[in-house]
């Protein structure tokens, strides 16, 4: 096995996916960091995995998702009263796009036919399905291009990152958000982490690779910000927590089995004893918020 990105050998294994239940296996590249789930689909079925999403599926309102609240205030102090060419890459409904001033400008990407059509009722004028068909006459175009939990979707989020870059204005900025693997609830559950229970989830990213990548890319990492998924309750966010903690002990089994029995004798926690499999811990700060640059020359 080799790694999909840089083609390295050393590779280090970081389990099963899920238990096993869809039969692929958790890797890290050594050499380029990037983490890859093998093997994968081919592209066929990757694309056809998307074309139905519902438009209910992402529309989350601004304030529960602080990659979209912090890209919004980032952008903003960019623009200083500017009209800025804000494209989103797998914009969905365009949810992200709709909540940026009404004066700018907003494109996007995407191939969900239904959300394509809450798109356009948003203003938002949809360039393309995927990044790999947009048209070269939009290159140069973007004061910012944005790719909300779209890298982990793809088999070389590298490529995706290079094909960006020449969609941006000289001077413009790339937002990205997505799962960074070098946080504690990847590092503890691996390859039984919630990111790997969807099919779709094929990559997860870190710091150093985002760093490489976008060098690669012309692009320098200017920020990294830790942040969660979703924007929730300290209480709910302690109880995920307690959760990722009592999966810990289970799968280490041994003398874990004791903090194990105790967690799941708190109430709370009582009805995991059943469970296959770690729920989707989704408010707890395990992604990240990448800005990526252009060199200036
Ligand atoms: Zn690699």
């Amino acid at each position: 096995m080799s790694c999909r990105h840089c083609g390295s050998g050393q590779l280090e294994r970081l389990g099963i996916c899920a238990f096993g239940e869809r039969d692929s296996t958790l890797l890290r590249c050594r050499q380029c960091d990037l983490t890859q789930r093998q093997p994968i689909p081919d592209e066929t079925a990757l694309a056809a995995m998307y074309a139905d999403t519902s438009p209910d599926a992402m529309d989350y309102a601004i304030a529960e998702h602080p990659a979209w609240s912090d890209a919004r205030s980032l952008l903003g102090a960019r623009a200083v009263g500017a009209a800025l060419r804000v494209l989103d890459i797998g914009c969905h409904t365009g949810a992200f796009l709709a909540a940026l001033p009404g004066h700018w400008r907003r494109f996007g990407i995407e191939s969900a036919t239904a959300a394509c059509a809450v798109a356009r009722s948003r203003q938002v004028e949809i360039i393309a399905p995927r990044l790999q068909s947009v048209d070269a006459d939009w290159c140069g175009q973007f004061d910012a291009v944005t790719a909300f939990d779209v890298l982990e979707h793809l088999p070389d989020p590298a490529l995706a990152l290079r094909s960006a870059a020449r969609l941006l204005k000289p001077g413009g900025v790339m937002i990205v958000s997505t799962g960074d693997i070098d946080r504690w609830t990847f590092r503890a559950l691996r390859g039984a982490h919630w990111y790997w229970q969807t099919e779709q989830h094929i990559s997860a990213v870190s710091r150093r690779f985002l760093a490489l990548a976008g060098r690669d890319s012309g692009l320098v990492l200017s920020q990294f910000r830790t942040i969660a998924h979703r924007r929730a309750p300290l209480g709910l966010r302690l109880h995920e927590a307690m959760q990722v903690c009592y999966w810990y002990c289970r799968l280490r089994r041994g003398v874990w089995r004791a903090p194990q029995r105790l967690l799941q004798a708190l109430p709370t926690l009582r009805h995991l004893r059943h469970a296959q499999l770690p729920a989707w811990t989704m408010t707890l700060k395990d992604h990240c918020l990448a800005v990526l640059e252009p060199v200036s020359r």
